[in-house]
């Protein structure tokens, strides 16, 4: 097979001690019938465990495909995902988490749809949320309807970060500097010709995950916060009818007064205005304190991680 160019597979890693090699190996089998040669970036995003050793056992075994981006700390998934992208070398790019619920199979019909039916990036979007808890897919629907509702970029509902893709997708991503990361809004805003093959959910292989639903939570707002400015609206929309409700309640108590001389009443319905109002207040505070939170950690204009060592058989040309 004719060498068709340099395939860097990004890989997360947190306390996936169990799973990286078991990874490595599915997608070393998987490579071999493909004609690209591959390097995989392991991320070791301070993880608690063994997995810098496990990683570097493999770094000694195969030191012409395995490089290793070693983080100062835990800096989360997105600063992973960014540190990979920035130092991987490849005419394609892939990133994959290290659990094997994104199979390397896939990696086939992938290149098969950017080299024959021209994409640029190809996802995967997993078609049920089987196995998951119902309450934790209600949100994730929610999340989607209103994500996608209010902003420019379509997220695609079940879409895994799992996506490969070509070199110039991959330079537009790393052009957008922001620290506060929200990849999966990323991917899509980019633009490019995009398809999506779907998929049945996969367990993951062994460990743990590390989302818990607080996690996602935050995630989620986060993702919201940081693709658009629709919820700052909300205190001038709730304003506007507010007002306009009480206006018109004022002239029904003016003519009441009139007409019929009005004794002091009314506790329940004070009270439930006075509460009402607090309400929408203390809500329309807390938004404004979710953009202002986000562009004060911007403005520190802090790196997205820190590297605390590479291992690579080469040398990387750059290191953020
Ligand atoms: N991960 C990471 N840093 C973190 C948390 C997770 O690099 O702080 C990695 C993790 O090792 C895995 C990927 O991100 O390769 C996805 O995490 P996980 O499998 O826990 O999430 P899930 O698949 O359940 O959404
Ligand atoms: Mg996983």
């Amino acid at each position: 097979m004719e060498n068709q160019g340099l395939l860097s597979v990004v890989v997360p890693c947190y306390n996936e001690s169990e799973t990286v090699h078991l990874f490595y190996d599915a997608l070393s089998k998987q490579m071999a019938t493909l004609p690209y040669n591959y390097e995989v970036l392991f991320v070791n995003d301070g993880s608690k465990d063994d997995t810098l050793d496990q990683c570097l056992d493999l770094f000694e075994k195969h030191p012409d495909h395995v490089k290793i981006i070693d983080f100062s700390r835990n800096f989360g998934k997105e600063g992973a995902l960014y540190a990979g992208l920035a130092n991987a070398k490849g005419d394609f790019v892939t990133v994959m988490d290290a659990d094997l619920q994104d199979p390397p199979a896939y990696l086939t019909p992938m290149f098969e749809a950017i080299n024959q039916q021209g994409y640029d990036v190809v996802g995967l979007r997993r078609v049920d949320r089987k196995g998951e808890p119902p309450i934790r897919s209600f949100f994730a629907r929610a999340f989607y309807r209103l994500i996608n509702h209010f902003t420019e970029v379509e997220i695609v509902d079940g879409a895994r970060d799992f996506r490969l893709m070509r070199r110039q997708v991959v330079d537009s991503i790393l052009e957008l500097g922001e620290n506060q990361r929200f990849s999966k809004g990323l991917f899509v805003w980019v633009g490019y010709k995009t398809k999506y093959l779907e998929y049945e959910n996969v367990e993951r292989v062994a460990g743990e995950t590390s989302w818990s639903f607080w996690g996602l939570f935050k995630y989620a707002i986060g993702g919201i916060v940081a693709f658009t400015t629709a919820p700052l609206q909300l205190a001038t929309v709730m304003g506007l009818i507010v007002s306009m409700a009480s206006m018109v309640y004022m002239i029904f108590v003016f003519v009441k007064a009139l007409l019929f001389a009005d004794p002091v009443a009314g506790y329940p319905s004070t009270m439930v205005v006075i509460l009402f109002l607090g309400g929408v207040q203390l809500l329309s505070i807390g938004i404004l304190g979710e953009y202002l939170a986000k562009t004060y950690m911007e403005t520190k204009r802090r790196p997205s991680y820190i590297i605390k060592k590479l291992y690579t058989k080469g040398g990387f040309d750059e290191s953020k």
